[in-house]
């Protein structure tokens, strides 16, 4: 079953091209891999993925398990299954952990047409998946995200994952980067979420968090394109030669 199916897509940032001719198709059971350089475009690829506004999409098509994505808004394409992690890294005051990923999961539930569950049997299941992360269930009832570290915040970014059970999980480690023990916690949680039915684009411009995962596709992004693809052997041939000389094989291609 196909996933994702990217063919040319072009988008702006603020009249400003920035993907510029993207193509990739993600089947389900697998993890691919996105890196490249910084400024290259990794980011703005997620984000298009996920329907942020401030990306204007100019061209090209991507189909999500048969379904037109650019005609869905991002809260059609998160119930249908999208999955964006380290994208609401936002602390909302007063509003527990608990009730907010109640009413991420119920709103997710109700796209595919069950009940939502009461507050009791959202505890029960929050509980069970608790364990995918290690996590204490004090942070349940503490306000979204207020006053967590780094590793908390990964931590409860891959429990709303567990609980989503998206079909396509898009995980950006961000420039800023994440410690060794964040890391883990997202590999961690990337290796047992990922199954048969669903599929996982773990992007990163360093090849450290794939000594963690195991990606089946490796992507190499430079200006807004895959400019190579390859096995898990690559993010190894990047940490050792960098990203200079795929430049350089793909000029000398063209
Ligand atoms: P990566 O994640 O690969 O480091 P990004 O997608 O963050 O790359 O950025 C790609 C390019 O888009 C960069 O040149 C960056 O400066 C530019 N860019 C990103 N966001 C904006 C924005 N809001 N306005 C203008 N340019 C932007
Ligand atoms: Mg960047
Ligand atoms: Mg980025």
């Amino acid at each position: 079953e196909v996933i994702l199916s990217v063919r040319d897509l072009t988008a702006n940032v603020d009249e400003t091209p920035i993907l510029k001719g993207l193509n990739l198709e993600v089947k389900a059971g697998e993890i691919h891999a996105i890196m490249g350089p910084n400024g290259s475009g990794k980011s703005t690829f997620s984000k298009v993925l996920a329907g942020h506004p401030a990306y204007e999409v100019t061209g090209g098509e991507v189909i999500f398990r048969g379904q037109n994505l650019l005609e869905m808004e991002a809260e059609e394409r998160a119930r249908a299954g999208i999955f964006l992690a380290f994208q609401y890294p936002l602390e909302i005051p007063g509003v527990s952990n608990v009730d907010f990923l109640r009413v991420a999961y119920n709103s997710r539930r109700k796209a595919e047409g069950l009940e939502e569950l009461d507050a009791f049997d959202f505890d029960e299941l929050v509980h069970e998946k608790l364990d995918v992360v290690k996590m204490n269930p004090a942070f349940l009832s503490r306000s979204v995200n207020e006053g967590f570290s780094g590793g908390e915040k990964k931590r409860n970014e891959i429990l709303q994952m567990a609980l989503l059970e998206p079909k396509l999980a898009i995980l950006d480690e961000t420039d800023s980067g994440l410690d060794i023990d964040a890391l883990k916690i997202v590999a961690d949680g990337v290796n047992q979420l990922a199954n048969a039915e669903n599929a996982m684009l773990v992007i990163t411009h360093y090849q450290r968090l794939l000594n963690y995962i195991v990606p089946d596709f490796v992507h190499v992004m430079e200006a807004g394109r895959i400019i190579t693809s390859g096995g898990k052997e690559l993010a190894l041939e990047l940490e050792s030669r960098g990203y200079e000389w795929v430049r350089e094989e793909e000029a000398a291609e063209v």
